[in-house]
């Protein structure tokens, strides 16, 4: 089994743990966030401008309860109504909001809540994310499944009855090539009704390659819509470069993908001007690209290995159900997806509201699956975990509990004929 260490801080010569602490300590020796490196596609789109003009010109604290009263009675939410569900005027309104979004969830999905799980096949990482466990220097187990490990995982997964999977990659372009995850997509149909991936962004054609392999939809997190927030969180790497990473949903769109999601990582800046920006890229997108399906989710941070200085500005449980009611009230359509990163009783509850989608059986770690769902050991290797995940229940616990709290659990709503 191949299991190699990639840069980290124990085997990093002098030279790069000195350019670490320069990265660290002096924001001029950073290249520009905002200028797109070689080989990287630009599109044409107004989509981003118009996304960060509204995210400029938000000023979450002007919103008065008459703003919110106004934005409730509205059949349609307006982008001023969504700015008045997102702000802190709204908050005192929690319970309307979720009956409101219940309503709109109920009208558009039913009773159903889609079931995924993740797989994580190789976890190398050439960005420098200072929030997150899989970055270059930070010391983890580093691993890539090869094809074998990678079909003995689907079938694993496939076996306990999931029949939607996403792919995750970490971000390496050099160690997970296109075409090593062109290859796991058609491991992935093989086993699969629904692929999605969650990769480093690449081209158009790059995503229309991938699509002829087999993957549906693809998801970017943003991370953060503020640019200069951005810059100070992504010291290195491609990902570095906050615009091409912004436009990875539409050249995938543009790459012929049936559908796109998008998310901020809530906590790492202003999480209202955050959300804002994320529904509008999805509003905008879908005005362009009507046919796409388009999902959002909105984790929090996570602690992860090796790291606790990390102090994120806490988004409550509260606040987080106040963005998912927004999403809801205004992209009534969109797809929303509550991770593991949130407990089994926030998920529960928030299926009933907000949420049409909950991974299951998740495992943020390389190649443990037939571990984490036989009990068996697996025989080989295992990488590290990306981060703590806080709903540990199996696919088989996942879907009674569903169907205990009143819900239909959907495995696949799509037929290739
Ligand atoms: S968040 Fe993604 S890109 Fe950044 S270090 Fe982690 S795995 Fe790499």
């Amino acid at each position: 089994m191949e299991n190699q260490f990639f840069v980290d801080s124990e085997y990093l010569s002098p030279e790069a743990l000195s350019r670490k602490h320069q990265l660290e300590t002096d924001p001029a020796s950073r290249t520009d966030h905002m200028a797109y490196l070689p080989g990287m596609e630009r599109i044409q789109s107004d989509v981003m401008d118009k996304v960060m003009a509204q995210m400029g010109a938000y000023e979450p604290d002007r919103y008065t309860a008459r703003d919110v009263e106004a934005a409730l009675a509205h059949e349609t939410c307006s982008i001023e109504d969504f700015k008045a569900l997102l702000s802190p005027a709204a908050e005192p309104y929690l319970e309307r909001m979720a009956q409101r979004a219940r309503l709109e969830t109920r009208k558009h999905f039913g009773n159903t809540v889609y079931l995924f799980t993740p797989l994580y096949i190789a976890n190398y990482c050439e960005n420098y994310c200072i929030y997150c466990g899989f970055n270059c220097y930070n010391h983890i187990k580093r691993m890539k499944l090869n094809a074998e490990q990678i079909e003995h995982e689907m079938r694993v997964i496939a076996d306990s009855g999931m029949e939607e999977v996403l792919l995750l990659t970490g971000e390496s372009r050099s160690m997970s090539g296109v075409e090593y995850i062109g290859e796991a997509c058609k491991l992935a149909r093989k086993y699969f009704r629904m692929v999605g991936l969650e990769i480093y962004p690449v081209n158009s054609d790059e995503y229309r390659y991938l699509r002829a392999c087999g993957a549906d939809y693809v998801t970017v997190f943003q991370e953060t819509y503020d640019p200069d927030k951005y810059e100070t969180l992504h010291l290195m790497g491609h990902k570095r470069v906050w615009p091409y990473r912004f436009e990875a949903q539409e050249r995938a769109m543009m790459g012929g993908m049936r559908g796109v999601g998008f998310s901020a990582l809530l906590g790492l800046a202003d999480f209202r001007k955050d959300a804002l920006a994320t529904g509008l890229h999805v509003y905008y997108l879908q005005r362009k690209y009507p046919h796409a399906e388009m999902s959002l989710s909105c984790p929090r941070l996570r602690p992860i290995i090796n790291n606790d200085r990390i102090n994120p500005r806490d988004v409550h449980e509260r606040q987080l159900c106040q963005v998912l009611c927004a999403y809801r009230i205004f992209l009534p359509f969109a797809g929303i997806t509550v991770s593991s990163r949130e407990s089994a009783e926030f998920r529960n509850g928030i299926v009933k509201i907000a949420a049409t989608k909950v991974s299951a059986g998740v495992s943020t770690g390389i190649g443990d699956h037939e571990s984490k769902y036989t009990g068996q050991e697996s025989g080989g290797a295992e990488g590290d975990e990306q981060f703590e995940i806080n709903d540990g229940r199996s696919f088989a616990k996942m879907y009674d509990d569903m169907s205990a709290e009143g819900l239909q659990p959907v495995l696949n709503d799509y037929l290739y004929v």
